[in-house]
């Protein structure tokens, strides 16, 4: 049985020690992945409940990697915050947002998008001027752009993040907090943050189907973030229960698989078009 164990053991390790060399694999490649156009903008919209209509999108990074395929976010994003080179999805993602809300500028006015970036992003000084000059380049109306920051990237550096979020807010770019309700805000530091909308986290979304104690609770969230003057989005909706539910407990928009998965530029191109 001792012999059996170690062996599973060591199958474990051996597994553990591939996934390493893959995500180390990954990282190395991932300025000249970069470079190649495999960092692709994926979209996923949103549905405003009270409209019925789209008003923004978010952008999703998917990796096309020659040799494995599409890789997750989940299999670099966390790796490359780690290790400091998150800057290079942020910037290739940032790219692609703006050069397509510069062409979206007359055939889409009012339709945003969001690209998440991190807590490392959010404390680069720089980052301010960085997005206005990106901006210029491709003609794109700043007002449309919105970030999504998580609700523990803001909390866990609130004096550093304080400057860049308020210069990005001078630009007219739009700031989110993203993952609400996992990252345990301070009250009185969230009022002062210059947000104009909480994204409540999937998990609440999720427990609040059925369970009456987990709705009141959602709903408790989406008053408090307007008793702030936020508009609430919630993610990961996919029942047409949770939709009624949101639209009861007057949250602003919906976002999840119900509504729609994400997808690649073009085929969102070809969905708009059809509408
Ligand atoms: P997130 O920002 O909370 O994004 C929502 C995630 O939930 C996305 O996963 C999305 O595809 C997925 N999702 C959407 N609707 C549903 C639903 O109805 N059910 C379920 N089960 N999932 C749903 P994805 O694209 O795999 O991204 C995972 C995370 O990776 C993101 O979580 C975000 O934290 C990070 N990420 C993705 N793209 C980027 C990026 O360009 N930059 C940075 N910094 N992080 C990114
Ligand atoms: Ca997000
Ligand atoms: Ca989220
Ligand atoms: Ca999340």
């Amino acid at each position: 049985e001792a012999k059996r164990q170690q062996q599973v053991w060591r199958w474990h390790a051996a597994g553990d020690v591939s996934a390493r060399a893959r995500q180390l694999g990954l990282l190395s490649g991932l300025e000249s992945a970069a470079d190649s156009a495999q960092l692709e903008m994926w979209l996923q919209p949103k549905l405003e409940l009270a409209s019925g209509q789209m008003r923004s999108v978010e952008a999703l990074v998917r990796w096309r990697h020659p040799d494995w395929g599409y890789v997750a976010p989940s299999e670099f994003i966390p790796f490359a915050e780690q290790t400091g080179h998150i800057g290079i999805v942020t910037h290739a993602m940032l790219e692609q947002a703006l050069s397509t809300l510069g062409r979206w500028k007359l055939t889409h006015p009012l339709l945003s998008i969001a690209v998440n970036v991190s807590t490392l992003d959010i404390r680069d000084t720089a980052l301010p001027t960085r997005i206005a000059g990106m901006a210029a380049r491709h003609g794109a109306p700043l007002d449309m752009l919105k970030l999504e920051i998580t609700e523990s990237g803001l909390m866990s550096h609130a004096d550093a993040v304080m400057p860049v979020l308020r210069a990005l807010c001078e630009l007219g770019v739009k700031l989110s907090i993203d993952d609400f309700g996992t990252g345990y805000s301070s009250l009185s530091y969230l009022h002062r943050l210059p947000v104009s909308e909480l994204k409540i986290d999937r998990s609440f979304v999720t427990q609040a189907d059925g369970a009456p104690e987990a709705a009141a609770l959602l709903g408790t969230i989406i008053e408090l973030g307007h008793s702030l003057q936020l508009r609430v989005v919630a993610e990961g909706v996919e029942r047409p229960e949770e939709h009624s539910l949101l639209q009861r407990l007057r949250c602003d928009e919906i976002q999840g698989y119900l509504i729609a998965k994400p997808m690649p530029l073009v085929d969102f191109e070809r969905r708009l078009a059809a509408m």
